[in-house]
């Protein structure tokens, strides 16, 4: 790239670098003092029982309402909180307050749901990751079983030696655990059977022309029966039509997540959809929603 055209290019492409990288270090402290100062927030988006239509869990998105940039995507401020080690900080408030965020709502009499919690990869090799995990369920006063990971392939097999022994620590204590953008990372399948699993989530990129492409639908429906075949359950990103949602109950998907039922929204917007969807269905005891 350094080998531009003309010194008139050259000059223009160095000066764009120089504004990168500016503009990333401006990020960066930003960030810094945005968890200082509490400019983070949580939104939660529903998983979806495609069967029942029941909400059965909330997954933790983080957003950053940053005060003159307005809300910073994750996809932005995540790798620079990873490559700054921020990340380690910023994922423990995560989990302290997704859980306690469920607790409030347990004693507030909403059906009970569960918290789907993202892990990076440095997070997730963090030597007191257990610790934190179990130190947020005691606070909040949560059984383990309220609690669900998402880790992406490659975070897990970054170290999957490692990675095996504190999943199944995890696993034992009762947290569930799931592979999110399930397809785009790993080439090999052997982790699979190697890591206690709960759950795969399909790819959004798999699920956006799952009508028009049958390539799509053909990786949708080998990773259902693959999923199927090894007693996971099977969770759908990305759905925002109801013909996508019509197909995918076809192929016997067990959730989905997406625009179709709601992006994630705060708390309270997360409650009126709890109450909502909650209207025309029988009552969900505490036993049923920590049994799957
Ligand atoms: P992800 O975990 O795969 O989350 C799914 C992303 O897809 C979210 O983007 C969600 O808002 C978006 N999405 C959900 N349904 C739809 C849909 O129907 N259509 C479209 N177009 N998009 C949909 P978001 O919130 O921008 O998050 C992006 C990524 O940032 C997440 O991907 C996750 O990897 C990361 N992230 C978010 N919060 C955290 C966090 O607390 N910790 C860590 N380590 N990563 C996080
Ligand atoms: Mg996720
Ligand atoms: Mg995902
Ligand atoms: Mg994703």
């Amino acid at each position: 790239v350094a080998k531009a055209a003309s010194r008139g290019s050259y000059r223009f492409y160095a000066l764009e670098m120089s504004n990168a990288a500016d503009e990333r270090l401006s990020l960066e402290n930003d960030l810094r003092r945005a968890v200082e100062l509490g400019q983070l927030e949580l939104h939660y988006q529903p998983k979806v029982d495609i069967g029942t239509n029941r909400i059965r869990s909330a997954e933790a998105l983080l957003r950053w309402r940053h005060p003159t940039r307005g809300l910073v995507p994750p996809n932005v401020f995540i790798p620079i909180a990873e490559d700054t080690g921020l990340i380690v900080q910023i994922g423990e408030w995560v989990l302290r307050e997704s859980c306690r965020q469920v607790r409030a709502w347990i004693d507030s009499g909403m059906s009970p749901v569960r918290v789907a919690v993202n892990l990076s990869a440095k997070q997730f090799r963090h030597v007191d990751l257990v610790a934190v995990i179990r130190s947020a369920l005691e606070e909040a006063q949560l059984q383990p079983g309220y609690l669900e990971l998402e880790l992406t392939e490659s975070a897990i097999m970054d170290d999957a030696e490692k990675s095996a022994s504190t999943l199944e620590f995890l696993s034992t204590m009762g947290v569930h655990i799931s592979i999110d953008d399930f397809g785009t990372g790993y080439s090999s399948l052997s982790y699979l059977r190697r890591f206690p699993l709960d759950k795969l989530k399909i790819d959004r990129s798999f699920v956006r022309d799952l009508m028009s492409s049958p390539a799509d639908a053909s990786i949708v429906k080998a990773i259902i029966s693959l999923a199927h075949n090894l007693r996971l359950r099977v969770v759908a990103e990305g759905v925002e039509t109801a013909e996508q949602l019509g197909y995918l109950r076809e192929l016997g998907c067990d959730q989905y997540q997406g625009f179709f039922c709601s992006p994630a929204v705060p708390p309270s917007a997360f409650e009126a959809l709890l109450q909502k969807l909650r209207a025309d269905l029988p009552e969900l005891t505490e036993a049923d929603m920590l049994r799957t």
